[in-house]
């Protein structure tokens, strides 16, 4: 596909930019600068001698002979040119040679041939103390050298000046040398950036590149492709939630089908509880003067299937899962009693026995009170199924670290240590217990974790095979009068 040629694209222009710039820059610029900054400094060195030479000339000028004079500074004019391969000239005021250190003596006095006029011409150095150029060029036969001067006065005004001249072949190599050095840099850092880009290839095109892919097969409704990226980056993470997200959009199609399901088991439970209590009151099992009671039982497990539907249409508009909590505080021991008694019919018929063991007469829990009913109707519900008759079902409330703990024991058939694990999986229900309970749907402890998880706490379950089981769920306290929705 196009698009995803051309962020690559971008980076490789960008890249080529980068290096025709910096090429562009070492060539035309920094090479200039180089030798800019090599001829001035080679200039101030040679000022510093022409300098010596004409501050020596004024030291010494007076009370010797204008002869000795020009011999002393023919021989200095000589020293500095061995020592610096620089030409040296003494021109007088009207730019005739007078003196150049290529000469060993000097020229006869008695000789009456001219002096020979030279191109030097103190007023093309501009302000400046030296000049690159072919200045000079009929005396030392160099097109391109540097020139520097140093004026010699005598009764306040220009008698001559001390001119040196040093090829420019003598600086160049030194200038190449340093623009070697940093081509060379340019080169390492081109080279680097290469890396770089060869990098961002590997770390980011690439895994973005799966990606990209990936975004497609979903978008083609392949929810089952995975992006193999597996670095732990923004890449790994992104590809991580991209496939989270296909995971959750194939699983909600399955969720719905379960979500059907705990809708049933929802509503079968009271159902069947209604049912059993008319059955009963129709067939006499309840005595009429009982009746009242057990109606009210009924009219209670109506009231909850009518707020169960409810809470459906609750769940169905805001589209969430089933996170919706509507918390408040309330007594959970008057809520253990009011479920206990409601699986009274059942208990009588089977003689077992609850004993509700509560450490405080009131323990207020801050929760969704609908939602914990569900988990220990479910709880008391199985404790009940796997329970021999005339046995005891304990139920605990008690507070630790700021907490409410409760716990439903019964003394039942208990859970292999290997079904442990999957009795909280939907639909699972242990082999055993196939047979004790050919109704059950294996939703209620699924439905029970699923509560207990959205209010952030936790359901564990301890159990050994033919002496019993004991769950235990945690819930934050509550306070006496607070109430508020979540
Ligand atoms: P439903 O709750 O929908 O009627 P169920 O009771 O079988 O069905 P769960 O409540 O989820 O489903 O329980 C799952 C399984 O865990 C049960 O089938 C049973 O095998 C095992 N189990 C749960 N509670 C107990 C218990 N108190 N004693 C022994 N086994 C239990
Ligand atoms: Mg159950």
């Amino acid at each position: 596909m196009k698009y995803r040629f051309s962020l690559y694209l971008k980076f490789l222009v960008g890249y080529l930019i980068f290096a025709g710039i910096s090429i562009w820059f070492v060539n035309y610029y920094a090479a200039g600068l180089i030798t800019d900054r090599l001829v001035a400094q080679k200039a101030a060195e040679m000022y510093k001698q022409a300098k010596t030479i004409t501050s020596y000339y004024h030291n010494n000028s007076t009370g010797e002979s204008q002869e000795e004079n020009l011999e002393d500074i023919l021989k200095m004019l000589r020293v500095y040119n061995a020592a610096t391969n620089a030409s040296l000239y003494l021109i007088n005021a009207r730019g005739d040679l007078v003196l150049s250190s290529a000469w060993t003596e000097l020229p006869d006095p008695k000789s009456d041939e001219p002096l020979t006029h030279t191109d030097f011409d103190a007023a093309r150095f501009d302000q400046g103390y030296y000049l690159r150029g072919d200045m000079l060029s009929d005396l030392t036969g160099e097109k391109d050298s540097i020139t520097v001067y140093s004026s010699l006065t005598g009764s306040y005004h220009i008698t001559g000046y001390i001119v040196m001249s040093m090829p420019m072949s003598v600086v160049l190599p030194e200038s190449y040398y340093l623009q070697r050095i940093v081509y060379t840099t340019v080169a390492i850092v081109i080279l680097l950036s290469l890396i770089i880009l060869a990098v961002f290839t590997v770390v980011v095109f690439m895994p973005l590149k799966k990606i990209t892919n990936a975004a497609n097969e979903y978008a083609d409704g392949n929810f089952s492709y995975r992006a193999t990226v597996k670095s732990h980056d923004e890449m790994g993470y992104l590809a991580a939630t991209l496939g989270y997200m296909a995971e959750e959009i194939e699983e909600a199609g399955e969720g719905q089908k379960q979500l059907v399901a705990n809708i049933s088991h929802d509503f079968r439970s009271p159902l069947t509880s209604i049912k059993g209590y008319l059955e009963a009151l129709l067939d006499g099992t309840i005595p009429p003067e009982m009746s009242e009671k057990y109606i009210r039982i009924v009219l209670d497990e109506a009231d909850r299937l009518h707020k169960l539907t409810q809470n459906l249409l609750l769940l169905n508009t805001s589209g969430s899962k089933g996170t919706y909590l509507s918390c408040t505080s309330f007594d959970i021991n008057h809520l253990i009693r009011k479920i206990a008694l409601s699986f009274e019919g059942v208990c009588v018929r089977r003689g077992i026995h609850f004993e509700l063991v509560f450490t405080d007469r009131i323990m207020m829990v801050y929760a969704d009170s609908e939602k914990i009913n569900r988990v220990l109707y479910n709880l008391i519900d199985n404790a009940i199924k796997f329970s021999p008759d005339k046995g005891t079902i304990t139920i605990e409330t008690f507070e630790k670290n700021d907490k409410a703990f409760i716990s439903v024991k019964d003394e039942g058939i208990g859970i292999e240590k290997d079904d442990l694990n999957k009795i909280w999986n939907r639909f699972y229900k242990t082999d055993t217990s196939r047979g004790k309970d050919k109704k059950g749907t294996g939703l209620g402890l699924a439905i029970a974790k699923d509560i207990i998880q959205s209010h952030n706490e936790s359901i564990d379950v301890v159990s050994t095979p033919g002496v019993g089981t004991k769950f235990t769920f945690r819930l934050p306290l509550g306070n006496g009068k607070k109430k508020e929705t979540v």
